[in-house]
């Protein structure tokens, strides 16, 4: 895809956040934007970083890893939001400044242990399954107090929040549903942990089909991918299941 295109498909959908942003009632300072690079080539991340943005999400990563390298900006903040599996918490506390997708207390204190000295606190989200979809990672909403409790002891990283997947297919009612269950989640924790936990303020929620739901119910950080760099192909929709 050329720049202009990506950095069209960017001032577009910043419109699209903007009308929703309005349209309930929500300050668009604080609606940011990840743009989730999974599959796509660094020349297209250096087409989005040339048209501003600075914020991008990988999923595997296997792949990340030589992105993270070849595209080499100071200024890009790199999110991991992809399943984590126990051999590779080194890596991810090494080179991302943000995972979205903590769900278990034994990756996180070995996220902890390993996050370099010279860096600051690693920022996690928890992530909770709300649509109680068997095949999506998360933990239970019952659950998710108590593991944000037992990670307060963990002292290198920075519990920033919670994290969801909307249930695919559903009408925007149902959209909002579930994103509404993760925004009283995050405010029933915040309230439980008050003091010990400051700053438990975002919620990442909404991708490019169900951006306006999540905004209504209160998303911080949205996760895009196709409204910004087109459709992913069959060939790499077929590693996302894997
Ligand atoms: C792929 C992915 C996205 C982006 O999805 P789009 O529908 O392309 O916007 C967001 N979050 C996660 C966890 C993903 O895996």
């Amino acid at each position: 895809m050329a720049q202009s295109t990506i950095s069209n498909n960017l001032v577009q959908l910043g419109c699209r956040i903007h009308d929703a942003c309005l349209k309930y009632g929500r300050d668009p300072a604080g609606v940011r934007l990840l743009a989730v690079s999974k599959t796509m080539a660094e020349d297209r991340i250096a087409d989005a970083i040339a048209a501003g943005q600075h914020d991008f999400g990988e999923n595997y990563l296997q792949e990340a890893l030589p992105k993270i390298h070849n595209v080499n900006d100071p200024a890009v903040i790199w999110h991991y939001i992809g399943a984590i599996q126990s051999n590779k918490t080194r890596d991810i506390a090494g080179q991302f400044a943000w995972v979205h997708t903590v769900s278990r207390l034994r990756i996180a204190a070995r996220l902890s242990a390993q996050r370099p000295h010279h860096l600051p606190p690693l920022k996690v989200l928890v992530q909770v399954n709300v649509s109680g979809e068997s095949t999506k990672e998360g933990v239970d909403p019952d659950a998710a107090a108590n593991l944000v409790g037992d990670m307060l002891t963990l002292p290198r990283l920075e519990i920033a929040g919670l994290m969801t997947i909307g249930a695919a297919g559903a009408d925007f009612t149902r959209q909002r549903e579930a994103f509404r269950r993760l925004a009283g989640l995050r405010a029933a924790i915040a309230a439980r942990y008050g003091d010990d936990l400051p700053g438990f303020t975002e919620l990442s929620m909404g991708m490019s089909a169900d951006m306006e739901a999540a905004i209504a119910e209160g998303a911080t950080w949205l996760r895009i991918g196709t409204a910004i760099f087109g459709p992913r192909t069959q060939q790499q929709t077929t590693r996302e299941t894997l």
